[in-house]
């Protein structure tokens, strides 16, 4: 290994195209997102072109203030000695914010050098910056750079390494003269072993009383004294305090900045800003959102669409009748696994394991991929163009009039793909119940693994055909069980105070890059795939175990054999017994047989597992696959269309699959809040679920029982959890210290 490697950190705002520039220069496959927070840990790779230079990518932040995880992340990593060079990134038609950001780094005294992104959006619109006139006033070098069109990139590396041979950036820039006279007087009061390059650096941030900073350098008690006496007296002068008044500072140095190198275009409204006066509209945008979704998970599960159309095809021809390729007439696959276990003799007790339970099982899960393709194509683009940032900012406004925060929504915009992502995405969020709140929440958004689990129920409810318009009920279920749970929540004690404020760009939109779409789509239905074959693989034998093995008059055994071929073996199995001891829990949700809770725990294992187990349980002996036999098998275990209905949501909304709660845990870091949020969850989509059988039962059957009532008095304390106003100690309560997790 050669000793001279090169390090360049890639510092920016969120969203302002570190992910792509990285994916593009050292061919990694990074999460593009077009929200805040998705990078959260720093990401190194070396450069595709020269592995001498590793590049790391750092989460977006806005300011280098100690606050959010991610701004510690970064910084952290700034001041660690160990970059060579930065690459501060700015989304050029974005500048004036960017700067904000960029003149802190700068002020570092790290080398420098400023890359202008978007370069093709900024020549679109018509305004022209002056990048020599930039690179005078910043004191760092300056380069015009599109990471999405791969334009200036050779530019920006060469200027990284002419960069990296120097000392260090200087800044330019000087704050007011009064200002800068305290700040001299502070820096004379560090201690020596602060390097002149940081030292002005440090002034500042001892100025914005940022105590970390203090710390790292080794403030002695008497200098820290000094300083506090000489900030408190400007403070006194200038009647601020003194973080608004760099901040202050700072944005006055910008405005001079724009107004030398930026001429913009003669204000047009450019396209973007036309579509966002629909889109991010008071009165549009959230019906548009609705309407969008709706088409989305139509298309993705209705009968017409290609989707489906794929689903059918797999399981008619792979798992059906078989099929013809090339004029050659295939068996379906157990057709082909079963004529193979004959022609090598096959125990009964094997074939069954692999016909019944591993085919059956992994089969109905592998036969949602075309569907699923085509979710997460849709998603893919809608997230890619820009559209989702919009829904963020749309849905903030409606949060925040219940005491929410937009930032909660980007982890449940991230979890229609997976929860655990999802969950990952709540780091962002810095105030910690509000985090919390959004850890417990968001797995109510159905991920891409429960989509078979709707395709079910939707099945089961109304056959094939006209039920495209169940599936986007269960995503707005999702949505609203957030909601509400979240404006519920927000009153009681573990969770009051006032909500994360959220800013947010909002880039253009443009057509997402072919790469980065595949490779969203790839990702996922990859996982889907391996799931597939990995934990749906072992629980379906598990289950397979469970269910043909039991006690019959008295003896432990392999039931088919035991019983002397009696039809309904599985009345004897060990899965039967376990499901009967816990079914009656589901009583009063209208579904307690000891299969329907057998699927309802193996969906605890992964939301898809569901539906291979149900496979494996009802299909026992019969084709595989998700046909509509298994929907009326499916539905066979009901009394009502109001039970299945009332599955679904338990089903939906209850504790996630097994990876999503290790992440909930891992994001608790406490087993106690661990178990709050599952308990939530579970708790929720039990009376979620009773709701909706007993008011099915009551509005469609006339029936009224001791259920009845409960649901009703259910009913009667959501709404007054929902409607009473915020408690008066609520909005006191982030003043108090949050306490640390456990
Ligand atoms: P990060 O948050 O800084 O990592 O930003 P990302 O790399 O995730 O990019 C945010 C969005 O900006 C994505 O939708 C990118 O496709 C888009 N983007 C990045 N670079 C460019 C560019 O040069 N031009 C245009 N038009 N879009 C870009
Ligand atoms: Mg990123």
């Amino acid at each position: 290994m050669a000793a001279s490697q090169l390090h360049v950190a890639l510092a920016g705002n969120p969203n302002c195209g570190k992910t792509t520039l990285f994916n593009l220069i050292t061919g990694q496959n990074g999460y593009v997102g077009n929200w805040p927070g998705v990078t959260v840990e720093k990401k190194e790779a070396k450069l595709s072109r020269d592995k001498s230079v590793t590049v790391t990518d750092l989460p977006g932040i806005y300011s280098l203030s100690p606050y959010s995880p991610e701004e510690r992340v970064s910084r952290d990593y700034l001041m660690s000695g160990e970059p060579d060079v930065v690459i501060q990134l700015l989304d050029a038609t974005n500048l004036e914010r960017n700067l904000y950001l960029a003149l802190q780094v700068i002020e570092t005294g790290l080398p420098v050098v400023v890359a202008l992104n978007m370069a093709d959006l900024v020549e679109k619109s018509g305004d022209k910056i002056d990048t020599a006139a930039l690179s005078k006033k910043l004191g760092a070098p300056v380069v015009m750079v599109s990471a999405l069109r791969n334009t200036g990139i050779d530019e920006l590396i060469a200027a990284a390494k002419r960069a990296a041979a120097t000392k260090g950036s200087v800044a330019e820039h000087t704050f007011d003269s009064a200002i800068e006279d305290v700040l001299g007087k502070i820096e004379a009061e560090l201690p020596g072993s602060v390097t002149t390059n940081k030292r002005r650096y440090y002034a500042v941030k001892l100025f914005e009383r940022d105590n970390e900073a203090a710390r790292a350098i080794n403030l002695t008690k008497a200098a820290a004294e000094k300083v506090e006496a000489l900030i408190a007296q400007c403070e006194q002068d200038c009647d601020d305090d003194a973080e608004s008044i760099i901040t202050g500072e700072r944005y006055a140095v910008i405005a001079h900045i724009m107004d030398e190198c930026v001429k913009k275009a003669p204000a047009t409204m450019s396209i973007s800003e036309k579509i966002d006066r629909v889109v991010t509209n008071r009165i549009l945008g959230l019906p548009l959102f609705v309407i969008i979704m709706w088409a989305v998970y139509s298309i993705a599960t209705s009968a017409d669409a290609f989707g489906t159309a794929g689903t059918d095809w797999v399981n008619d021809n792979l798992f059906g009748e078989g099929f013809e390729l090339f004029g050659m007439a295939l068996p379906s696959i157990p057709a082909a696994i079963e004529g193979f276990l004959t022609s090598v003799g096959a125990s009964d007790l094997v074939s069954s394991l692999v016909l019944d339970g591993i085919v059956a099982g992994v089969g109905a899960v592998l036969g949602f991929i075309p569907q699923m393709f085509v979710l997460f194509v849709l998603l893919a683009f809608l997230e890619d163009c820009g559209y989702m940032a919009r829904v963020a900012f749309v849905m903030d406004r409606v949060f925040r009039r219940f005491g929410l925060s937009g930032k909660s929504f980007i982890p449940m915009l991230v979890s229609t793909g997976c929860g655990v992502p999802g969950v990952l995405a709540t780091k962002t969020i810095e105030n910690e119940k509000d985090r919390r709140m959004t850890v417990m929440t968001t797995t109510f958004i159905p991920c891409g693994a429960k989509l078979p689990v709707i395709a079910l129920i939707m099945g089961a409810l109304v056959g094939e055909g006209e039920a495209s318009w169940i599936a986007p009920l269960f995503y707005f279920l999702g949505v609203v069980a957030v909601i509400v749970s979240g404006i519920m929540l927000k009153k009681t004690r573990l969770f009051a105070g006032r909500p994360t404020p959220f800013v947010m760009e909002l880039p253009s939109y443009h057509f997402p890059s072919l790469k980065s779409w595949w490779l969203h789509v790839w990702e996922r239905v990859s996982a889907y795939i391996k799931k597939a074959f990995t934990i749906i693989f072992a629980s379906t034998i598990v289950v397979w175990f469970l269910m043909n093995f039991g006690v019959y008059e008295g003896v432990f055994g392999f039931l088919p054999e035991i019983t002397g071929g009696l039809e309904e073996f599985t009345e004897f199995s060990i899965l039967a017994m376990i499901g009967r001891a816990i079914g009656w829990i589901f009583i009063p949700l209208g579904f307690d047989s000891w299969e329907t809770t057998a699927m309802s725990i193996s969906g605890l294992v992964a939301k898809e597992n569901l539906v291979g187990i149900a496979s494996t349980i009802l299909a026992v002996g019969d084709d595989t696959g998700l046909s509509p036999e298994l929907w009326v098998a499916f539905g066979g275990l009901f009394p009502t269309a109001g039970a299945i209905a009332a599955f679904g949501a338990f089903n939906l909304l209850c504790a996630p699959c097994f990876a999503a709660m290790g992440t909930i845990r891992a994001q608790m870091n406490s087993g106690r809040w661990t178990a709050i949020a599952i308990g939530y969850e579970c708790a929720f989509a039990w009376v979620v679920g009773l709701i909706i059988n007993q008011m099915y039962n009551l509005i469609a059957l006339g029936q009224v029982g001791i259920w009845t009532f409960v649901a009703f008095a259910f009913i009667a304390a959501i709404l007054f959890q929902l409607f009473r106003p915020m408690p008066k100690w609520a909005w006191d309560e982030d003043i108090a210290p949050v306490p640390a997790a456990a």
